[in-house]
Formats: C-alpha cells, structure tokens, sequence
C-alpha cells in the first residue's frame, strides 16, 4: 500500500483520527516535526518509527451501546467533548475481528431484549462493550459492563454468542454502576472461559485481565520496548527498576539482561497479572510492588537501596515532582522514559534537564497511526555518565521504518 489513508465516514463526529484522510507517509512527517518543536531543545530527535500496517492494529475495542429511535441497538463512541454516542459500525483502526464481535452484540442485545443504559435517567442494564484481542495468540475477551450483575438469560446468551464466535476464548460481565466517565466498574463475574487473555510480546507470554492496562498496538510494542531496553544498556548486573510497570512486560522484556528488576504499578490487577507472568515465563530474578509509584521512590531512598537503570511509562499525566526528586537521589546510571504524551513529557525533562541531567536519546514510535498521539522513548543519564561508551553511540542515521517511507 502507497497511500495508506482512511475513508471513514465518521471521522467528522468521532474526533478519534486527526488525520483522517492524510497519506500515511505524511503523518509521520508530521508527528515528526511535532515532536521536533516539543522536544528538540533538549536534543537531536531520532526520526520516527513507523509502522509496516498502519490500519485495524487497535487489540483493544471500545463500544458504548445506545438506541436509536426506531429501537435499534448500535454501538459507537463519545462524540468528543460531549456524552452523545456516535454510531461506528466499522473502524479502519480497530482489529476487523473485534468489530464483527460489536456488530453481533448489538444483534443478541435486540434479540435477548437487554435494557441499554440511558446516561440522563441513570437507567438500563448495558452500558459498554470491550474487547480485547491477543495479536498473536488469537485468544479473544468481552466484556460487557453492566449496570446490575443478573444478565438475563446468560447462559443462552453465551451459548449463542460463542457459536457465533468461535473465536472468542472469555467472557466476563463487569459491574458498573456509577455515574462516571470511567469505563470498567472494579467487579468482575467470569461468565465463560478463563477470565482474561494471554498474548505474546517479545517471546514472552502475557496475561492480561479486563481492568489491567496493555499497550493497544502490539506491533509498534515490540519496537517500542526493543528501543527502551536497548537504551537501558544493561550488562546483566545491574539492579532494574520499571516504575508504572502494568502487567510486568517491560520489565520482563529486561529481566534477562539484568542481575535483578523490581517493578512498581499501582493497579492491583495489573500487579496480579504481573506476578503470575513472572511465573508463565519461569522468571525468577523479578518482583512486584502494589504501590503509587512516587511513594515507592520515597522508601527506596530512604532506605538507600541501589537502582542502576531506571525504566518509568507513566500514563498520559506523566511523572511528578516527587518521582523525579527520588530518581535523582537514587542516581542511577540511566533512566529510559517511555511516554505516550510529549507534552507532559517535555515537563518532566525540563525537571530532570534542571536536576543537573542530560538527555541522550529520543526515539519517537508511531503508536496510534492515523491519530495525532505519539509515543517516545527517551535516554537521560547524570552529566558525569554522558562519557559512558554504551551510550555515547550516535544515532542511526536513519531509522528503518522512517527511511523506508519518506
Ligand atoms: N509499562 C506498562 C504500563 C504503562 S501504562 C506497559 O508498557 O504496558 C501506565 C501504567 O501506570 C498503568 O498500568 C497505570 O495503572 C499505572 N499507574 C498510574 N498511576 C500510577 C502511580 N501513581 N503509581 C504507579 N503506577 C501508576
């Protein structure tokens, strides 16, 4: 494919692709100079990692369930900045699997006569579908958000569901019933299966349970990870810390490089799941803590432990003050910042450029094709490491995907 645009008749109310519509070449050109603009004064930036498909590379699927006027169920989305939903029966960025999987719930709703919530009246039963797809696994979960645990019917309703689609490996209802903009309510009732999914990212296996975070394209995972672990440098003796750690990949993904990893999410599903990846992959040099992660950085140097590489993937909100101050006491050789918003990223930077470090390194990857977000990496070390050799390497002169495109 040349010209990789989307024809999507919804992008005018969805408001989820701003670049709808523009080849796929050019929108890296301009997430490029983007990050250029945000994140250039603090050093060369690296050109962007694209990807070889940009299109239906979500694994994870959002649907809000709604009726129209003749009765008929549909799924959609938010209209941005407000809480009307848009009807979306197809998406280019969305796994094809996971579509056909919304289009068949909205059928068995109709036909099961499920109630769907009504956001004003706070009344209905259905409120969101999510579905999410191992990439390279195949297993498949759903989950409906309800209003109330009883699903009328449930048994008939998953016989029916499954014989529809085979593919689907579980399915669990989870339990929402407050008035929020948050998708996923803390209960979950495993209807079939066994109540999360596993996938593989970096020859290792995952399990990811509904309410635990997993990055969205697993393909430009790989690559992403690829990068922050390569700008880690590790020898195999150094004293790991992967802060904002989710499901433990990154962290995984460095364990065999490393003497030892600590990890610090504060999702407790998330830190379940980590654990018993830990122990899915037979790895024994790793361990998890249930806890906000700036908190955790306050123990750790009070009780003036060791650290030598930071890893830190904080969410969209970025770090804060008190996690940077605790990083620079620790004073590790290195910290590798993946972030998914260069605009919180720069802020954090800016705190570090301050505390007297250097960043070496910025990789941008090209996450979230046809949508203005962009996910980078970055390298800093203390002034007194820039002499180090692993990290003295100058960048490549072009970058593999980038090069290929442009
Ligand atoms: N590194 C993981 C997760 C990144 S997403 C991956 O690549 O999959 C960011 C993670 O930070 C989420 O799992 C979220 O639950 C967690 N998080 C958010 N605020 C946190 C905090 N204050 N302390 C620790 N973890 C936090």
């Amino acid at each position: 494919m040349d010209r990789m645009e989307l024809a999507c008749p919804y992008y005018k109310k969805c408001g989820g692709c701003d670049y709808q519509g523009v080849p796929y070449e050019e929108q890296l050109k301009k997430k490029q100079k983007g990050e250029q603009n945000l994140l250039g004064k603090f050093g060369k930036v690296a050109p962007i990692l694209g990807a070889e498909d940009p299109t239906h590379y979500r694994n994870k699927v959002h649907g809000v369930f709604g009726r129209d006027k003749r009765g008929t169920v549909f799924t959609g989305i938010y209209e941005e900045k407000s809480h009307r939903i848009v009807p979306v029966e197809d998406c280019g960025i969305e796994d094809a699997r996971a579509t056909a999987i919304l289009k068949t719930l909205c059928i068995l709703a109709r036909q099961f006569k499920f109630r769907i919530y009504d956001e004003d009246r706070e009344t209905g039963l259905l409120r969101h579908a999510l579905i999410r797809v191992g990439r390279t696994t195949g297993e498949i979960m759903v989950v409906l958000v309800l209003t109330d645990p009883i699903l009328p019917s449930k048994n008939n309703f998953t016989k029916e569901l499954c014989r529809l689609h085979p593919e689907i490996t579980t399915i669990v209802l989870n339990i929402n019933d407050k008035h929020t903009s948050m998708v996923l309510g803390e209960r979950n009732i495993v209807l079939y299966g066994k109540g999360y999914i596993e996938d593989v990212l970096c020859g290792l296996r995952f399990r990811i349970s509904p309410n635990s975070f997993y990055q969205i394209n697993s393909e430009q995972t790989e690559r992403l990870y690829q990068k922050a672990i390569e700008f880690g440098g590790l020898s195999g003796k150094e004293r790991v810390l992967d802060a904002y750690c989710g499901i433990g990949t990154i962290g995984m993904c460095a364990a065999d490089k490393a003497a030892e990893v600590i990890g610090v999410e504060l999702n407790k599903d998330a830190v379940r799941d980590a654990i018993s990846n830990a122990k899915l992959n037979q790895i024994k040099n790793i361990r998890f803590w249930n806890e906000d992660a700036g908190k955790f950085m306050g123990r750790l140097t009070a009780g003036k432990e060791k650290v030598d590489v930071v890893f830190m993937d904080p969410p969209r909100s970025g770090s804060t003050p008190e996690f940077i101050q605790a990083v620079h006491s620790l004073s590790p050789k290195r910290v590798v910042y993946v972030s998914c918003d260069p605009v919180t990223l720069k802020r954090d930077l800016e705190l570090f450029v301050k505390k007297g470090w250097k960043v070496q390194r910025i990789q941008p990857v090209d996450m979230f094709p046809f949508t203005s977000h962009v996910e980078t990496v970055v390298l800093l070390c203390r002034k007194a490491e820039q002499a180090d050799r692993h990290i003295a390497v100058d960048y490549e002169p072009q970058g593999r995907h980038m090069e290929k495109r442009l």
